[in-house]
This record gives structure tokens, C-alpha cells and sequence, in this order.
């Protein structure tokens, strides 16, 4: 069996909180849905995702510290799966690994496929940088810490695929990094994107 990625790109969801760039999603493994991961509750990446859950009865996996943002966008209708730290989903014949990487959101998580090389980041790290939120970070310290320590350990040809824009590798992101730290927060690099 060969495991693929597969990447679509949509508008983002209308809504409040939504943004207005163009919002990546990954699509790792054959021909079923097993599981629709959400890097973390913000409503551009939770709005389609009962919708493309429940066509293939899948469930959904969201991490527990961002229920109360899935909540503003699918009241009565919890994720199926709390991801945790370390936990494992098995993909066609691959693991993906979640990193749990709070900062954007208390609950915002990366997931890494060592076999295929490649690291799911959500808004915790575009190519650009840490991704603020309505133009501000939540918590700049703690989403650069989380990035640090468990992105830029990863090895650096590792294959950055974000949530909005173009995709990168950690060894570029190791370079960036001492200008993200030293621009702060006030810089809003990736910012555009406003979610
Ligand atoms: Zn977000
Ligand atoms: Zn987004």
C-alpha cells in the first residue's frame, strides 16, 4: 500500500474569527477517511470538518483544551476523539504522531509522520512564522517555546506543511527562527491571514 498526501486549499469558512486567506488541508493515506484531525478549534479549521466527517463516518480529533472554541462553531456536537501528546493514529501503513504545541490556542497540536518526512503544523508555524490570531498573539512566548522544542528538534529536511500557504522545511525554519524571537510579537509577519 502506498501512503499519499493529498493537498486541497479552500476559501476560508465565513464566520467570525475566520480569515481571509486560503486555508490548506491535508489529506495523508488511501482511499478512506479514517479520522478528521484538527490542528486546533479555530473556525476556519473546524467548520467543514463534522461535514466531511460524517460522509465517510469518520470521527473527528481535536485536542480537549480547544473544545470551547469547537463549541462556538459546533454547539451540541462534540469531536469524537481527544487527541493527547504522543498519542498515535495509524494511516494507512504510517504513523502520524501528535505534538501537542499550545500558544496559537491552549489546545493547538502539530502532527509528525517520520516515515514520510513531514510535519502538519496548523497555525502554530507557516512558512513565515508563528501565525497570530485577529492580528495578535495569544501567547507569543509559549507558541515560540512550543516551536523551538518540538518542531525545530525534528530533522531539519523535514517537510513543513502548514495551514495556510506555502509549504517549507524545519531546516528553513531554523534559520528564521532568532528573527521571529527577536521581531516579538508586534511584528505580525504571517498576518494577513487575521484567524
Ligand atoms: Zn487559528
Ligand atoms: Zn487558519
Amino acid at each position: 500500500m502506498t501512503t499519499r498526501i493529498d493537498h486541497f486549499s479552500s476559501p476560508a469558512a465565513a464566520g467570525r474569527g475566520a480569515g481571509t486567506g486560503e486555508v490548506n488541508a491535508w489529506i495523508v493515506g488511501d482511499d478512506e477517511v479514517l479520522a478528521v484531525i484538527c490542528t486546533h478549534g479555530h473556525a476556519d479549521h473546524v467548520a467543514a470538518a463534522l461535514e466531511v466527517a460524517e460522509r465517510d463516518e469518520a470521527p473527528v480529533a481535536l485536542h480537549p483544551k480547544d473544545r470551547a472554541l469547537w463549541r462556538e462553531v459546533h454547539p451540541g456536537e462534540p469531536a469524537d476523539i481527544e487527541m493527547e501528546d504522543g498519542g498515535i493514529f495509524e494511516v494507512a501503513d504510517v504513523e502520524l504522531e501528535v505534538i501537542h504545541a499550545p500558544g496559537h490556542t491552549d489546545g493547538s497540536v502539530c502532527l509528525y509522520c517520520e516515515e514520510l518526512g513531514v510535519v502538519f503544523t496548523g497555525h502554530t508555524m507557516l512558512a513565515g512564522g508563528p501565525v497570530p490570531h485577529d492580528g495578535e498573539f495569544p501567547d507569543f512566548a509559549e507558541q515560540l517555546t512550543a516551536i523551538g522544542e518540538h518542531l525545530l528538534t525534528l530533522p531539519s529536511d523535514t517537510r513543513v506543511l502548514p495551514g495556510h500557504g506555502q509549504e517549507s522545511t524545519i531546516g528553513a525554519a531554523q534559520k528564521k527562527f532568532d528573527s521571529w524571537v527577536s521581531a516579538g510579537p508586534a511584528a505580525t509577519s504571517p498576518s494577513g491571514l487575521g484567524d
